[in-house]
């Protein structure tokens, strides 16, 4: 059998790899990054992710979302632009992101909704986005019927599921990933080629070459709807402004983690802290990097 390379990843790991801003650099160094999700009764997902990317250092963002959506999603996300795309019901039916091509990466599910619909923006972001793309939440629930498109990609593609979605996509019980989560990662990874987070407690992140890094950070104040979001939002930052994905993915968690576990001893307390404090709280963990 070939060696695991498995990895506890920390924040010194962090500070050596994160990648630094240089002082000539302008907002097209820095990634210029689309993210599709949000639906009329989960506007907060995509806000919250979007936040969270733009606060980790994303150059430009776009957010493709359900149309009536847009003047409260842009209240709390000022930096960003919209695409609106076509809805029924509150939930994006649009099959398509305008110019998605022009984008270096992309990111797609937190709020869509799991419509049948939104299998087809799914499939058209899986063909057309010519750089790496992350799918979370809904959006992995709307993968599963087309799951053997992942193995087409050129580009890397990033999945982060929690325990119940990964249960869901790999057609396992969530028992079973919970008994043996490093070698279902692994298995998954190589088989569909892509980049695993798989979250809980303690998070493990899969390459698909199987090397495999482990982030202990967090606490469960983040044991709350939302958490996931601005994580995913950190994620996508970072793939948007580094060559090395499975780095990028490691420092995303880390500091996603370790913003929670500053904010519960300085300010906040597990029962108070919102997914929304983190989004704010990563000024403090980012300056201690810089
Ligand atoms: P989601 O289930 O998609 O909202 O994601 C939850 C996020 O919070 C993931 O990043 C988890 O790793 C993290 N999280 C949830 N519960 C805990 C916990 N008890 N300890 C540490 N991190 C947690
Ligand atoms: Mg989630």
């Amino acid at each position: 059998l070939p060696e695991v390379k498995r990895y506890l990843w920390s924040v010194e790991d962090v500070r050596q790899t994160l990648p630094k801003r240089v002082s000539h650099s302008h907002k097209g160094s820095h990634g210029k990054g689309v993210m599709a999700g949000g639906s009329y009764f989960m506007p907060g997902s995509i806000a919250m992710a979007a936040r969270a990317a733009l606060r980790s250092g994303t150059g430009l963002l776009t957010i493709a979302t359900a149309e009536s959506i847009i003047p409260s999603v842009t209240s709390y996300v000022q930096e960003a632009t919209f695409s609106g795309l076509a809805e029924k019901e509150g939930m994006i039916t649009g099959q398509a992101i305008p110019e998605l091509s022009k984008y270096d990466g992309a990111a797609i599910g937190m709020g869509l909704g799991r419509h049948e619909e939104a299998a087809g923006l799914v499939l058209h972001m899986l063909q057309e986005c010519k750089g790496p793309l992350l799918i979370d939440a809904d959006g992995l629930y709307v993968l599963k019927p087309v799951l053997n498109a992942l193995k087409n990609r050129s580009q890397p593609t990033v999945l982060t599921p929690h325990p119940g979605e990964f249960a869901y996509i790999a057609g396992l019980s969530i028992q079973e990933i919970l008994q043996s989560p490093f070698r279902i990662s692994r298995e998954f990874a190589s088989d569909y080629g892509v980049y695993l987070v798989l979250k809980g407690p303690y998070t493990i992140i899969t390459a698909p070459d199987g090397e495999q890094r482990v982030d202990m950070t967090g606490n469960a104040g983040l044991a709350k709807g939302g958490s996931g979001d601005v994580l995913s939002g950190i994620l996508f930052g970072m793939m948007l402004q580094s060559e090395n994905i499975l780095d990028a993915l490691s420092n995303g968690c880390v500091i996603h983690g370790s913003t929670a576990d500053l904010l519960i001893q300085e300010e906040h307390s597990k029962t108070d802290l919102l997914a929304s404090d983190l989004v704010e709280g990563l000024s403090r963990t980012f300056r201690t990097f810089s």
